[in-house]
Formats: C-alpha cells, sequence, structure tokens
C-alpha cells in the first residue's frame, strides 16, 4: 500500500511538471512569435551621405570619395538588420545622387527627396552615414550627432558610439554631439547622423578603404542601432 501511495504520488508530480514544462514551452514559443512580429513591423532608414556629382569630402591618401564609403557602410549595414528581420529602406542604392540634373539648387533637392523617403518610411530610427575631414590630420575616430531637442536621438547615437568606442580600432573614445543638420532637423523620426572616421587622417583612412574595416564598422553600427530597438521596445 504504502509503495503504491508513494508511485502515486510520483506519478502525479510526474503529471504536474509535465504540465509546467508545455505551459512554459507555449510561452516561450508565444514570446518568440511576438518578438518576430515586432521586428517585421519595425523600418530603419539608412541614409548614405551625399552622391553623385556631390562626393563629400575625400581621402587625404587616395583620393576615395566619402559618397563611396558611405553606401558600402550602408549597404553592409543593410544586410545584417534584414537579417535580423527589420525592414530597411535606403534613401540612396546606387553611387548616383537623388536630386535628378545636377544644375542650380541641386542639393537642396537632393535633401529634400531624403526627408520624403524618411517621411514616406515611418521609421523607428534613422541613421546617415558619413565620413569626416578636419584642417588637424591627427584628428581620429567615429563620432555621432543628435538633434539638441531629442532625447531618443541622443539615446540611439549614445548606444552606436558606445560600440564604435569598443572597437581595437578606435584610438579615441568620442561622445555623441548635438548638431545644427539639415537630416535631423527635416523630420520629427529619431535620427542620427555617424562620422565613421576622418579622411583627413591617412591613419583613419587607410582602414576606410578596406572592405573589412567596413564591416566592422557596419557591425558596430548595427549592435548599436539593436542595442537602441530593444530598449526602446522595453519602455513602450
Ligand atoms: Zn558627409
Amino acid at each position: 500500500m504504502r509503495m503504491r501511495g508513494n508511485a502515486g504520488k510520483t506519478i502525479f508530480l510526474a503529471g504536474v511538471l509535465t504540465l509546467c514544462f508545455f505551459f512554459t514551452l507555449s510561452v516561450c514559443l508565444s514570446v518568440l512569435v511576438q518578438t518576430a512580429v515586432d521586428t517585421q513591423s519595425i523600418t530603419v532608414v539608412l541614409d548614405a551621405g551625399h552622391g553623385g556629382v556631390d562626393g563629400g569630402v575625400t581621402g587625404v591618401n587616395t583620393g576615395v570619395k566619402e559618397s563611396e564609403i558611405n553606401l558600402a557602410v550602408v549597404k553592409k549595414l543593410q544586410v545584417k538588420l534584414e537579417a535580423a528581420g527589420i525592414n530597411v529602406v535606403l534613401t540612396r542604392k546606387t553611387d548616383a545622387g537623388l536630386y535628378g540634373l545636377a544644375v542650380k539648387g541641386f542639393k537642396k533637392r537632393d535633401m529634400q527627396k531624403r526627408r520624403e523617403i524618411i517621411e514616406r518610411a515611418s521609421p523607428a530610427a534613422v541613421v546617415s552615414v558619413h565620413q569626416n575631414s578636419y584642417p588637424r590630420s591627427a584628428r581620429r575616430g567615429a563620432q555621432l550627432f543628435y538633434r539638441a531637442d531629442s532625447a531618443e536621438g541622443q539615446t540611439l547615437a549614445n548606444n552606436i558610439q558606445a560600440q564604435l568606442n569598443d572597437m581595437p580600432e578606435c584610438v579615441k573614445k568620442s561622445t555623441p554631439l548635438a548638431g545644427d543638420y539639415y537630416i535631423l532637423n527635416c523630420t520629427e523620426y529619431t535620427s542620427v547622423i555617424c562620422e565613421c572616421g576622418f579622411l583627413s587622417s591617412a591613419a583613419d583612412e587607410a582602414l576606410l578603404v578596406t572592405d573589412d574595416y567596413r564591416e566592422k564598422l557596419a557591425d558596430a553600427i548595427y549592435r548599436g542601432i539593436l542595442a537602441y530597438l530593444s530598449s526602446a521596445a522595453s519602455n513602450r
């Protein structure tokens, strides 16, 4: 009798444990499905700065155009974000600018087109990728900018900057700065400018011309965007 009683208890406990297991499993699965749905509904706009007749700043040794590096980094970033289930919209997909004919007022038309693309996408974040230049050639490293009155922009900038500062190649750790730039001001969406490095520095340029370093930059920016999106989601 006692043996049977214990066996009964054991069977009962096993049953309860099995039920608990399947309940936990179903909760986990529903969270996973929910997460998948959430990432699919998130859009990020990637803006490769300049393009066409506007090449941006150029490399001090190779003459490499900023516009070329910006697009290469953006395309690598697009692959990573899409692999994570995030919907990506590019303002510029080719070497060409967005201004139509390169006649009077082309820069203004180019920037307005970027604004229209951002407005249409209703993104959770806008990341505009650029390369920097400075009269003093010793100046190096990545620098993020956000709009002064945008707390979300500052948070996104902090997240990306932290990842870029963590790169072994990062010789100067920077803090994001407030900046008064069209791409940050033209919409209400959370936007940052990511200056990846200085083409006026021979050392930064030597890194920026390589596919390997562009991949590392894209990876760091990707991790920063994901960290921002997940913290933004948990604050909702
Ligand atoms: Zn630029």
